[in-house]
């Protein structure tokens, strides 16, 4: 199958050609035709199976083909939950619409809303947007949706979990009954279908394909560790192995800037992303970090989520995520495109619960390994058990056991021009102040 059989036209094949990319991945594949016969979708799928492309391409075709409007009302609305994957698609749009006269725009908190006005005011075709600011420019009526043909819902499932299941609602109030919708996600909770119940109208349903190879290329080392310990035995790690590009995982915004701090201190070159930290620092500490000039980003879940990039060859799990889902999209982060990479998790006592959960979802038992110096008190078996502040059994309630969220069943594409030496425009950080 190739980009030209789906239907794609000359101008889109030539962008496409630019980008390098060779053959449509599974979900292009997929998702491409449906598009273009004006259908609903209910993609699952997530960052790194070129998702983007799936609905960016033949959304650009229709609004390409469609009737000219002069004025450029919004005829494309795509709904992001993080400032950084809607910069990462505005940059994907611009990319692909590079041979047509399109015009796009991304609109998201935290920066001065002055040029993004006069932006609306010129005309768009296509807005790439978080709600918050959105919901902000409609209701000082800068924002006419009215026109909208397509809309987009990307990464449904991180949108209910930032808490934007109301200003979906809203927007949802703001656009033209008659339009085509659809909806990307990674995982399926009842919620997930109740708000997709909401909005499609019937769909089609596709899926990245379930891809095996994964499993041999990401290598999980699970290692039991004193909590104490953690912090000198992940300097061990990335000295003693020279690594030069790692992305360490924590759970809350605190930890990561404590972690970071203690690795410059070791001349470890870091930097952290999450929450609160402006859209130019965790812009800048990403694009840093992709050029090589710094040698360790550390991130909370929801800053990484969405982010792209490819060929890591480093992922630690400084603290295990309490929600399993988040371990598959973080060792997600590694192996790449069929590069080899290696994620640790450095477990301690009171995280084993979490190891377990996160056995269940992935259906595998990890061999734990124990290093010497580094050994974590004994604990028995039946003493393990959710720490204080979580909520036990209720841990991933609200998300799905979808079955593409195994470890192995994950395919990335990747372009090689946009290697991680490439730099480049890819975010990471989020607009909620959670995690
Ligand atoms: P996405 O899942 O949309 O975030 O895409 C992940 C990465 O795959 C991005 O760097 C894309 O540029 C790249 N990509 C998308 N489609 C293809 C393709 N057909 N062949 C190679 N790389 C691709």
């Amino acid at each position: 199958m190739t980009f030209k059989d789906l239907g794609l036209s000359d101008s889109l094949l030539k962008a496409i050609e630019e980008k390098g990319y060779t053959k449509p991945s599974p979900i292009q594949e997929k998702a491409i035709p449906g598009v273009l016969e004006g259908r609903d979708m209910l993609a699952s799928a997530q960052t790194g199976t070129g998702k983007t492309a799936g609905f960016v391409l033949p959304i650009l075709q229709i609004l390409d083909n469609g009737t000219e409007f002069r004025k450029r009302p919004i005829r494309t609305l795509i709904l992001t939950p993080t400032r950084e994957l809607a910069a990462q698609i505005h940059q994907n749009v611009k990319e692909y619409g590079k041979f047509m006269d399109m015009k796009s725009m991304v609109m998201f908190g935290g920066v001065n809303q002055k040029p993004q006005v006069s932006q609306l005011r010129d005309g768009v075709d296509i807005l790439i947007a978080t709600p918050g600011r959105l919901i902000d420019l409609n209701n000082q009526g800068h924002v006419n949706l009215r026109k909208v043909e397509i809309f987009v819902l990307d990464e449904a499932d991180r949108m209910l979990d930032m808490g934007f299941l109301r200003d979906i609602q809203r927007i949802m109030t703001l656009l033209p009954e008659r339009r085509q919708n659809l909806l990307f996600s990674a995982t399926f909770s009842k919620d997930i279908k109740k708000l997709a119940n909401g909005i499609l109208t019937n769909p089609v349903a596709v899926e990245a394909t379930p891809e095996n190879t994964t499993v041999e290329v990401i290598k999980q080392r699970i290692i039991r560790m004193d909590k104490p310990r953690k912090t000198a035995y992940t300097i061990k790690l990335i000295s003693e192995g020279d690594w030069q590009q790692v992305l360490i995982f924590t759970r809350t915004k605190h930890g990561a800037n404590k972690l970071c701090e203690k690795l410059n201190n070791k001349q470890i070159s870091s930097m952290a992303i999450h929450g609160n930290k402006s859209q130019n620092h965790r812009t800048k500490a990403l694009a840093q970090f992709k050029k090589g000039e710094v040698r360790v980003l550390v991130a909370t879940d929801i800053a990484a989520r969405g982010i792209d990039i490819p060929l890591l060859p480093h992922v630690i799990n400084f603290e295990i995520p309490n929600i399993s889902e988040d371990y598959v999209h973080r060792i997600g982060r590694t192996g790449r495109a069929g590069a080899n990479g290696v994620a640790i998790s450095l477990v301690d006592n009171d995280e084993l619960a979490y190891i377990r959960d996160i056995e269940k979802l992935t259906k595998q038992k990890f061999e734990k390994e124990i290093i010497e110096g580094f050994e974590p008190p004994h604990i028995d078996e039946k003493d393990i058990k959710a720490p204080k502040g979580n909520q036990g059994q209720n841990r991933n309630k609200g998300r799905s056991k979808n079955p593409n969220s195994k470890p192995g069943n994950k395919k990335h594409y990747h372009n090689d021009k946009n290697s991680n030496k490439g730099g480049g425009n890819r975010g990471g950080g989020n607009s909620s102040g959670r995690r």
